[in-house]
């Protein structure tokens, strides 16, 4: 047993460290946006970090794409800027089913263009109505002839949404689930800005209005689109726990300054006993959080679909302790853990999101616990 990242894993923390690194000064400025940022995409642009998100044979920098390589680079990114985490995430999130599913002409017209971020991904599941209970979806997909698809309906909260040059879509046709692939300068698709959340974050609702597409715009194959999501989130959901951990340090690292200096009653905030409480409480569960990332990223690696419980176990409960040691770190900071646009102010509004997408917490318990029998008799 090694509780150690492997140098390759170090190697990929320090070369995020220097992207963070020039991000910082712009982080206020764009984590505050609803549109993209040029600067931060430049900075991810100039960077080879894109390359981690399609597989070695399109572009990318490891034959598939590791799920502990992109959980390692959220943790150092989102420790600076969600807007970076963010753009750093969907290009991987919104093209993996083209990786695994797409024909070769998808995967040579898109996949590079995304390791290079010359194109920007984006994945539509979510509706007006449809959240959670992505069956419940009503975008359409109908033949019309032998050759040609026509796309209906609505998408809501699509991140990258309006900047993105493709989207990889979910809808229903006559006899299942399929996912397509929709440039997004095909005639009939519009989109207008989701209103703004706590934490800002590029997101847009689309409309898809008799939206004609090729036969070969479908990813894999017809009613496999359920597949292909799973796949993604197999993958991707714990990353997002790796994103929890930059949040949750990045929060620990900040109170534990502002305790260790300011004097209350004579003596540092940290000397307090229910501050030191809090401090201890925040860095073992941040110490837990870590692990259980690690060794889910690193299941993921070998049996993603096998092992998605595991992902969905971390990404739970590394985002409800992000949410804890936020909440401390703002009551320790006292008055100055509420100014706007403080480091932990934003550290506050973008923690909470995180236990919403990517599975609701609510809704990951119940399929943790579903495959429990199974862990059981094994
Ligand atoms: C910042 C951000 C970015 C996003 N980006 C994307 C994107 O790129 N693409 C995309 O498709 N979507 C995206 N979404 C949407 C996201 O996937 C949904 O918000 C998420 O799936 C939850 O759906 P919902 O918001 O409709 O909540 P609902 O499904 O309405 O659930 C609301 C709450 O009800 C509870 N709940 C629901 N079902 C159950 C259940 N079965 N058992 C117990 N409790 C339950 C949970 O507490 C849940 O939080 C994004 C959302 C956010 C906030």
């Amino acid at each position: 047993m090694n509780f150690q990242l492997a140098p390759v894993y170090l190697d990929l923390q320090e070369e995020a460290a220097v992207v963070a690194a020039r991000v910082e000064p712009m982080a206020v400025e764009a984590d505050g946006m609803s549109t993209l940022h040029p600067g931060v995409r430049q900075a991810l642009v100039d960077s080879r970090l894109l390359e981690l998100l399609v597989p070695k044979s399109h572009g990318g920098r490891f034959e598939a794409v590791d799920p502990l390589a992109v959980a390692v680079v959220r943790e150092v990114l989102m420790g600076v800027s969600s807007h970076a985490d963010s753009l750093f995430a969907l290009q991987g999130i919104g093209s993996y089913a083209i990786s695994v599913g797409g024909s070769p002409e998808q995967k040579a017209q898109w996949l590079p263009k995304v390791a290079l971020g010359e194109s920007l991904a984006a994945l539509g599941l979510t509706e007006p109505v449809a959240g959670s209970d992505l069956k419940s979806l009503t975008t359409t997909l109908t033949q019309d002839g032998a050759d040609t698809l026509i796309l209906n309906g609505s998408k809501a909260f699509i991140s990258n949404g309006g900047v993105a040059d493709f989207y990889s879509v979910l809808a229903k046709d006559e006899e299942g689930f399929t996912l397509v692939l929709v440039p997004a300068d095909a005639p009939g698709l519009s989109w207008t800005l989701t209103p703004e959340i706590i934490a800002p974050h590029v997101l847009a609702d689309l409309t898809f209005d008799n939206v004609v597409l090729p036969m070969s715009a479908v990813l894999g194959r017809r009613k496999a689109g359920l597949e292909l999501v799973l796949a993604t989130l197999s993958v991707f959901r714990v990353s997002v726990a790796g994103a929890c951990l930059g949040v949750a340090s990045a929060a620990l690292r900040e109170a534990s300054q502002h305790a260790h200096t300011r004097e209350q009653f004579g003596k540092p905030l940290a000397k307090h006993g229910p501050v030191a409480e809090m401090l201890a409480d925040s860095w073992t569960e941040l110490e837990a959080a870590r692990l259980l990332t690690y060794r889910a990223a690193e299941l993921a690696q070998t049996n993603p679909a096998g092992t998605l419980h595991h992902s969905s176990m971390a990404k739970l409960f590394a985002s409800e302790a992000a949410g804890r040691i936020v909440d401390r770190g703002v009551q320790i900071m006292g008055r100055w853990g509420l100014i706007r646009d403080s480091k932990m102010e934003r550290l506050y509004r973008q923690a909470r999101p995180m236990r919403i997408y990517e599975g609701a917490s609510s809704v990951l318990r119940l399929s943790i616990a579903r495959e429990l029998p199974r862990e059981m008799n094994s």
